[in-house]
């Protein structure tokens, strides 16, 4: 970071603080007792979100508010409350703003004032949105994607064909943002994203997932059968898009690429995830170590256990400042000179798997059970290296960033 960086501050405002203990307060009472039955059932925690409603949290305008927060750091510190809570219902709660962020990010205010309130519904109406980018053979290498937009000029609309895979929400949002091709000799280039509202034809749920961790996340496949959307639908305008390729097919920069956008503001908010399910695991592990005795005394008077705990404290510690810096300069418009979004969240999904695994060992054959959180924690720490690209994908952006080299 260069020197005349100013405002960076780990004092969080008052009125952000106030936020935290409230979350912090939902997260105890509300998710945390109601964690293991929801992993339990593998389904979506509804009268939770519907809990989360009623006290607006899980609304636009909570979303909207911490992010534009001026610190950057409303949205990384409400979420990593949530997920300390519980991972699972977490993403369920915050699922529905990666398709809210896809359109703010790219879209018209017009598209942000019709669809955007649309993802999250009201209480006792709550609503979902899903965002479709991923497909059976377009995981880390999103420019392979083979769902296709076509437009009917005489209607005003898109046609969409395809089949998304690994859909957070998918099938059951009311409304889903699609990545498709609108010319698959440009690649990653040659797409854009589509909102598909609530009730279109063609539109359906294909396999649920059975899941290792995250479980009451629902996450399926999305199949496209001739689906229709109006014109108004292609996120950003026909104006802009047409622009964008014209300037691709030029061989002038191409502009966004639009679902590496998306994923490139989000990293740091599924940092704080990690830090959120990390430091619970830390605070278990430690009360545990204090009060479980062997050979007469607290397990944690042993260096071989605090030593661990201090790690895990410091690992946690250490991705936090990493998620604050990103969401700091993301919010700040600083560029991302070595990618320290992607850098967030590769440290912050490591560390979770790590320190979550390093807890149980701490509870022995307790933390091995279903008995205490710690396993379905360390079950759902994983995703953090796999969703939102892997670690690997992240080192690969860390490292082109770090060499200025074409790593592949
Ligand atoms: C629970 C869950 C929820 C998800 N939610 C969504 C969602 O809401 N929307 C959405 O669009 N997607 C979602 N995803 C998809 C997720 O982003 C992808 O699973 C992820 O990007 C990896 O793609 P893949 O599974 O196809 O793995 P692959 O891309 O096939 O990768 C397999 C392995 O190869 C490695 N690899 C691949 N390429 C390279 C390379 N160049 N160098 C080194 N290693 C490489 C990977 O790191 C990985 O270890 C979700 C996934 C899960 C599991």
């Amino acid at each position: 970071m260069s020197d005349d960086t100013p405002g960076f501050s780990l004092d969080l405002s008052d009125d952000l603080r106030e936020v935290r203990s409230w979350i912090h307060e939902f997260a105890e009472t509300v998710i945390r007792p109601a964690a293991a039955e929801w992993d339990e059932r593998e389904q979506t925690p509804w009268p939770i979100i519907e809990e989360a409603s009623k006290i607006g949290l899980y609304s636009l305008d909570f979303y909207a508010t911490q992010f534009f927060e001026p610190s950057g750091l409303g949205i990384p510190v409400a979420i990593e409350e949530l997920f300390w809570g519980d991972a699972g219902i977490g993403l369920s709660i915050v699922g529905s703003t990666l398709a809210a962020v896809s359109v703010v990010a790219n879209g018209t205010n017009e598209q942000i004032g019709e669809w955007c309130p649309q993802m999250f519904g009201e209480p006792g109406d709550v609503k979902l949105g899903a965002f479709c980018s991923s497909e059976p053979n377009a995981g880390s290498d999103v420019g392979s994607i083979k769902t296709r937009a076509v437009y009917d000029e005489a209607a005003d609309e898109w046609v969409l064909n395809g089949t998304k895979t690994w859909a957070t929400n998918g099938g059951i949002a009311n409304v889903h943002v699609v990545v498709a091709s609108v010319d698959p000799a440009l690649g990653s280039r040659g797409q854009a994203s589509f909102i598909v509202p609530p009730g279109a034809k063609g539109l359906s749920q294909g396999q649920k997932f059975r899941k290792h961790g995250i479980r009451a996340s629902h996450t399926a496949e999305v199949i496209l059968d001739d689906v229709r959307v109006p014109g108004r639908c292609l996120v950003g305008g026909k104006e802009k898009l047409d622009e964008r390729l014209a300037r691709v097919r030029e061989g002038k920069s191409g502009g966004g690429q639009a679902a590496m956008k998306t994923f490139e503001a989000s990293r740091p908010s599924v940092a704080a995830m990690a830090v959120g399910v990390g430091r619970a695991a830390v605070e278990y592990a430690a009360e545990y170590a204090r009060t479980r005795e062997q050979f007469g005394k607290p397990i944690g008077t042993n260096q071989g256990v605090a030593f661990q705990l201090a790690d895990m404290q410091a690992s946690v510690d250490a991705a936090r400042l990493l998620t604050w810096r990103a969401a700091w300069m993301a919010r700040n418009d600083k560029p991302f000179v070595n990618a320290e979004g992607s850098m967030s969240k590769l440290v912050a999904g490591e560390m979770a798997v790590r320190v979550t695994d390093q807890a149980i060992q701490i509870l022995g054959g307790n933390g091995y059970t279903r008995e205490y959180p710690v396993e379905r924690w360390h079950r759902d720490a994983k995703i953090f290296t796999i969703f939102e690209g892997t670690s690997e994908i992240q080192r690969m952006i860390v490292g082109r960033a770090v060499t200025g080299l074409d790593v592949r």
